[in-house]
């Protein structure tokens, strides 16, 4: 599979979105524009990390994702589902229930995608004893690792090279069809995601995911099976028989569920926001001594993903029910039974270059220069941080205009006083203000939100 350097699962419908700038205010990275009324993403800076879909009130930010139908593209059909999306589930559903159902939709086989955790974490605490860059961060969510990488690149050798359950179980699962004699070609392994970013792992930019052929929705998959799982009747069933896996297992994707399996020192921050404000605390040398660091860009782990489609609490609570009944049962996947079949190479993954997009320039003395005038800007503009440039913020401004993609002139409250001075005409001012919210957004419009005739 060729893959893109860069790849992006978030997109924008412009034909929907009408520049709220809702998107913007929320994005962690400051990654999102107003241009000519719509929202922009940049996409160097953009992690993938879905907090601007939760909160798009027109639902104008969509992932792309895989069609069902490419499945048939493959003799071979495998998802490969994690336990978050079982969590969906009440627990009177059992895990074999569901998949018996996703057969019916199609697929040949269905997988458990925690199914190499406990030979990971074992890797993982071999790793973090040894690793001279402390803490070691997990590979778990491509999310974090890109926005390590583009905002923080000073920590980029703290992550692991381990790779994460999800990859070293497709392998896994590749290879044991293969040795079953199916052809490679006829195998097409897809993962029933639980957020965007795993989407934009998958087919762009990560170096991990070869094993995976495409990317299935979650919240789409769970809507099509919740159906037919109502109608259906347990007693016509044949369940398939599943490989049990470890409590630790099922708990992996949600917060702490690493962190808890790691020797020595360990943390577990949840959250973008709670990432970015840790993280910065790191870099700044101001956390003590950690061995190990468990990362989600999402509250709750995994069952606060956005294509999730249940409440995230209720999510948890279900997968440590889950857990709770198999904590007597079994000792998970015996790793030594099948180390014949997956490699080292199918274990790490080389180490990931930093990709810094919020550096001024590369150029450490130009940086330093372009952040002297940041600073000069940051005396002249009203520091309210209204949005109303089409930056979020007045400090994103100023550094846009030192990038030379905006003008002190986009700032309303500037062409205000510019006027005054007579150094802007009002014709210009509004031109300036039509090019970043659209040329029709100034004309009565009784139809938008609020108005009096709303929604006609
Ligand atoms: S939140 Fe507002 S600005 Fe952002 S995409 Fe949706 S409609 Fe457009
Ligand atoms: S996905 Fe996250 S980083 Fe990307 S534009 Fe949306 S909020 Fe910003």
């Amino acid at each position: 599979m060729k893959k893109q350097q860069i790849y992006h699962a978030l997109k924008v419908d412009h034909d929907i979105c009408y520049g709220c700038t809702h998107c913007m205010n929320v994005c962690p990275t400051d990654a999102i524009r107003i241009n000519d009324g719509k929202a922009l993403i940049l996409k160097k800076r953009c992690v993938d990390c879905g907090e601007c879909l939760k909160v798009c009130p027109v639902d104008a930010i969509f992932v792309e994702q895989d069609d069902l139908k490419n499945i048939f593209d493959f003799e071979c059909r495998v998802a490969l589902v994690p336990s978050v999306f079982t969590g969906q589930f009440p627990t009177s559903i059992t895990e074999e229930e569901i998949f018996s159902v996703m057969h019916e939709l199609g697929f040949t086989h269905v997988f458990q995608a925690e199914f190499m955790v406990d030979v990971i974490n074992d890797l993982m605490n071999e790793q973090s004893l040894t690793n001279e860059d402390k803490p070691l961060i997990s590979t778990f969510c491509p999310s974090i690792i890109r926005l390590i990488q583009v905002k923080f690149p000073s920590l980029t050798d703290n992550i692991a090279t381990v790779n994460p359950p999800v990859n070293a179980s497709a392998a896994f699962y590749r290879k044991m069809l293969i040795k079953q004699g199916i052809a490679e070609e006829q195998i097409g392994i897809f993962y029933v995601t639980p957020c965007a970013a795993k989407i934009a792992a998958i087919k762009g930019f990560e170096k991990y995911h070869d094993s995976i052929n495409g990317v299935i929705n979650m919240q789409y998959l769970y809507n099509k099976l919740y159906v037919k799982i109502k109608n259906s009747t347990k007693e016509e069933k044949e369940l398939p028989v599943l490989p049990h896996l470890s409590s630790k297992s099922i708990q992996w994707s949600l917060t702490r569920g690493e962190a808890d399996n790691m020797n020595g020192k360990c943390l577990a921050v949840d959250e973008i926001h709670n990432v970015i404000e840790f993280l910065e605390l790191l870099e700044n040398d101001e956390i003590p001594v950690v061995d190990f660091l468990e990362l989600r860009a999402c509250d709750q782990g995994c069952a606060g993903g956005v294509l999730l489609h249940g409440n995230r609490f209720l999510t948890v609570e279900r997968l440590n029910e889950r857990a709770r009944q198999l904590e007597n049962d079994n000792e998970g996947v015996n790793w030594k039974e099948h180390k014949e079949i997956i490699k080292d190479k199918d274990l790490f993954i080389s180490k990931l270059d930093s990709l810094p997009a919020m550096s001024l320039d590369q150029d450490f003395s130009e940086a330093l220069k372009k952040m002297e005038r940041i600073r000069n800007l940051m005396c002249y503009l009203p520091g309210i941080d209204c949005g109303a440039c089409g930056s979020p913020n007045c400090s994103a401004l100023a550094e846009d205009i030192v990038q030379r993609k905006a003008n002190l002139s986009n700032c309303v409250f500037l062409q205000r006083t510019m006027e005054k001075s007579k150094k802007l005409s009002g014709e210009h001012a509004i031109r300036l203000i039509e090019k970043t919210w659209g040329k029709d957004r100034l004309d009565k419009d009784c139809r938008k939100k609020g108005a009096k005739n709303e929604g006609m």
